[in-house]
């Protein structure tokens, strides 16, 4: 297992190395590649599912976006595009708990997605929720290059997946430390999650 964990690491490296090398023709690209993850085909072969959140525009923001999740045993890779975000900033990016995009801040789509009924915090430095995900960051043009891998949630329907719930990148960083969300601000963005290829998907209430 841990040879496969390594083999996705440096997937993961190698394509955002790629992504970095050969900019944003190449992020649309592997963006419009449905249900694989460039080339991290290569060394994983096809994932076992794959899921999908188109992202739109909260009440005056301009920001839309996708994120994408590829399932290769326990581990789910993601990778993400944004648009109309500011240059040489940070974003939070969380999956929330409900797939309901509507209403405001956190009575649509309710608190960060949280199984665990854990305190929130740092992807990869627990306690953290699952749904916490490595803040989003802008280069000089404001483009992003996001890839990141965990096992804290999967590509199912239920307790632990993220398939019906919704996904929202904020308008600050999550500083890893305010409770409950990382004082990370309104949405910009928020997208329900579905699985690639299949019918819309049951919301999660
Ligand atoms: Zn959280």
């Amino acid at each position: 297992m841990w040879i496969r964990r390594r083999a996705i690491h440096l997937a993961v490296a190698a394509a955002a190395i790629v992504l970095l090398a050969t900019g944003c023709e190449s992020i649309e690209r592997m963006n419009e590649d449905r249900g694989r993850v460039g080339l991290g085909t290569e060394l994983l072969g096809t994932p076992t599912a794959t899921a999908t959140a188109r992202l739109a525009a909260a009440p005056g923001s301009l920001v839309e976006g996708r994120v994408s999740f590829a399932q290769f045993d326990a581990i789910v890779v993601v990778r993400a595009n944004f648009f109309g975000l500011a240059p040489n900033r940070e974003y939070g990016l969380h999956v929330h708990e409900k797939g309901d995009c509507s209403g405001a801040a956190g009575e649509g789509p309710g608190g960060h997605f949280n199984p665990g009924g854990t305190a929130h915090g740092q992807p990869g430095k627990p306690p953290h929720h699952a749904g916490d995900m490595p803040n989003v960051r802008t280069d000089g043009e404001g483009s992003v290059t996001y890839m990141f891998d965990t096992k804290a949630f999967s590509i199912t329907v239920g307790p632990t997946g993220v398939l019906g719930r919704s996904i929202i990148i904020s308008r600050d960083r999550d500083d890893y430390r305010t409770q409950p969300d990382g004082n990370s601000g309104a949405p910009l963005a928020c997208g329900f999650i579905r699985a690639e290829g299949g019918a819309f998907g049951v919301p999660v209430k």
